[in-house]
Order: C-alpha cells, then sequence, then structure tokens
C-alpha cells in the first residue's frame, strides 16, 4: 500500500482513535530496528534525520519511559496520560553510533534487543547481504550502550529463530540461555524479551515467563492497557515512512485499525504454512 492510502485511512481513523486514546492510560510501545542512511527504501531504517524528527516530536507530546518500568507502572495503576516506550530489535551496530545520541539528546530511555550469536559476530541478520560493512554491536559496544542513561538491553535470543518451529528443549534453551548469557556479559539482569520476527504462541509466553522475564515484547500491533499480557506486549512499528503527520497520527493509534487487520493476515498465513508442515 503506498503512503498516501495509507494516511487517509489513519487520518478517517483519528478522531475515534484519539478519543479511545485519552479515555484509559495505556502504553504505546515504539519498535525500530536500524537508524541509518540506506540507498533504497527499507521497511526497517529510518535515517538519522528522520529519527530525530520522531523524537524531537516524541519528547514535545508524550511522556516516556523505559519499557519494564512503564508496564510495571501500567500494572499498577500508576502510569499517568499516554505514555510511549522506545524499543530497538536485532542489535544493530547504528543503534550505538546513530540512534543513542539522538535519543541521549532528548533525554528518551530505549531498549535495546540483542541476538547473541549477531553481537558475538558469528551470524547476522539474514535480511541484509553479508559482506557489507560490520551490522551488529559487538559485546563491547552492548556494554557501552547499557551504560548510558535509560538505555536497557533485553534479550533477542541465541540465533534469531522462528521459535514455534523448534522443539520445547531448543525454544527453552533459546529463550532462557540468552537471558543468562547477556546478563553476564552486561552484569545487569536482563527483564525483557524480544521474540524474533514477533510471532508467539502460548508454549513460548510461558517459556518466556518461567525464565523470569518481567515482560516480553510481540508485534501484534496497538496500545497496551491494564489488565495487558506481559509476555505478550504489543508494539507499534515506525518506518521512514513516517512524517511528522503520520507519525504524530501513529502516537494517537489512528493506524492500528489497519495495523491489525495487517497482522491477522500474517498470522493467517503462518498458520496455514505450519498445518501445512504437519
Ligand atoms: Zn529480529
Amino acid at each position: 500500500m503506498s503512503a498516501s492510502p495509507r494516511l487517509l485511512l489513519a487520518a478517517a481513523c483519528w478522531p475515534a482513535t484519539r478519543l479511545a486514546e485519552a479515555a484509559r492510560p495505556g502504553l504505546r510501545v515504539l519498535m525500530y530496528h536500524r537508524v541509518a542512511r540506506l540507498e533504497a527504501y527499507d521497511q526497517l531504517t529510518v535515517t538519522p534525520e528522520r529519527f530525530e524528527q520522531q523524537m524531537r516530536l516524541l519528547a514535545g507530546r508524550r511522556k516516556v519511559v523505559g519499557l519494564v518500568d512503564g508496564l510495571r507502572a501500567l500494572r499498577a495503576g500508576t502510569l499517568s496520560g499516554p505514555a510511549v516506550a522506545v524499543t530497538f530489535d536485532d542489535g544493530y551496530l547504528d543503534n550505538l553510533v546513530e540512534a543513542a545520541p539522538i535519543l541521549q539528546r532528548h533525554g528518551i530511555a530505549a531498549t535495546v534487543f540483542v541476538t547473541t550469536r549477531f553481537c558475538d559476530q558469528t551470524a547476522a541478520h539474514p535480511r541484509y547481504a553479508p559482506g557489507g560493512p560490520r551490522l551488529h554491536l559487538d559485546w563491547d559496544e552492548v556494554s557501552r550502550l547499557a551504560s548510558l542513561p535509560g538505555l536497557e538491553i533485553g534479550s533477542h535470543t541465541l540465533s534469531h529463530p522462528y521459535l514455534p518451529r523448534l522443539s520445547d528443549a531448543q525454544a527453552r534453551q533459546e529463550i532462557e540461555a540468552s537471558r543468562q548469557c547477556i546478563g553476564e556479559r552486561i552484569g545487569r539482569e536482563v527483564r525483557a524479551l524480544c521474540y524474533p520476527s514477533g510471532d508467539v504462541g502460548e508454549r513460548e509466553a510461558r517459556m518466556a515467563r518461567e525464565a523470569g522475564y518481567e515482560a516480553a515484547v510481540s508485534v501484534s500491533p496497538g496500545l497496551n492497557r491494564t489488565g495487558f499480557d506481559p509476555m505478550l506486549v504489543r508494539r507499534t512499528e515506525v518506518t521512514q515512512r513516517d512524517d511528522e503527520r503520520a507519525f504524530a497520527l501513529k502516537l494517537d493509534g489512528a493506524f492500528d485499525p489497519l495495523h491489525r487487520i495487517l497482522h491477522a493476515r500474517r498470522r493467517r498465513r503462518f498458520e496455514r504454512e505450519r498445518l501445512a508442515e504437519r
């Protein structure tokens, strides 16, 4: 779908979603991946200029909280107003080089989810062609990121697998051992997990809880409200297309109806593939 029909639909949904957003407290969790300059559009990348623009607008319009602390406050009923948390998946080097200075300048907290083998530099996200510049943070850089005010490191598993396809033992290993490994590397407790590719079933949510995580994030769209499941935290994807107008609409939930339709379609496709494999 091109930018303008998306925007028109969001603008049409905006009066209703804005009212719903204001009616009850909630935490909107933004999902980013990369902040970098790329030659062609990439759904997972925003340029530093766009990111700066979005963070300036965010800091001016919303209370921004750390992911786990914000969810704790939501559960305790002490979260005031609509609040936002910022997350990054996959542990890209540009999170430290490009995103962190912008976050620090605007006083914005963020959680960066790292995959241990990417940090070991023995694997990389398959989306990007091998042989290019180094893609992922190494462990020293993860520690540097963890030492910045408001920055927290979460787990994105050992090898970034599609968890629902793994055996019980393998899935448990990915979820538990990554928490332990990252915790030892950074010398802090790892409180949050991000399911690779965002797809998660009851089994993965149970394993995340049993592994001791306080929160686990998915790609289910929408706002997290009182009574949310901490192992199935919803997130809102932000892209390069989100200029000031689109980003402001996104903060008010105006893209949620469209995202819910796209997400349901994606889940049905995954289910069909899983049934076909049996
Ligand atoms: Zn990922």
